[in-house]
């Protein structure tokens, strides 16, 4: 199954390329990419690797932004 690693059981995350075609499943662990088929296609540039981790980021302080509001009223840090 794509969804998790054959090769270190880590969950893959599926990474968007193009609208018209189907996402490949990235490991960051492993750092490579698989298709639907859990085939490996290929090692993640150093690229995109920055690319992704920007969008992760951006992503996690979305989620602390909005976190933080409901978080410090009840004086959770
Ligand atoms: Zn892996």
């Amino acid at each position: 199954m794509t969804l998790f690693c054959k090769q270190c059981n880590e969950r893959r995350l599926p990474i968007v390329f193009a609208k018209d075609k189907p996402s490949l499943w990235l490991c960051e662990k492993c750092e490579n990419f698989a298709d639907g088929e859990d085939v490996i296609i290929r090692e993640i540039t150093k690229d995109e690797k920055d690319n992704i981790n920007k969008k992760l980021e951006d992503f996690k302080n979305i989620t602390e932004l909005t976190g933080e509001k409901i978080h410090r009223r009840k004086g959770v840090n």
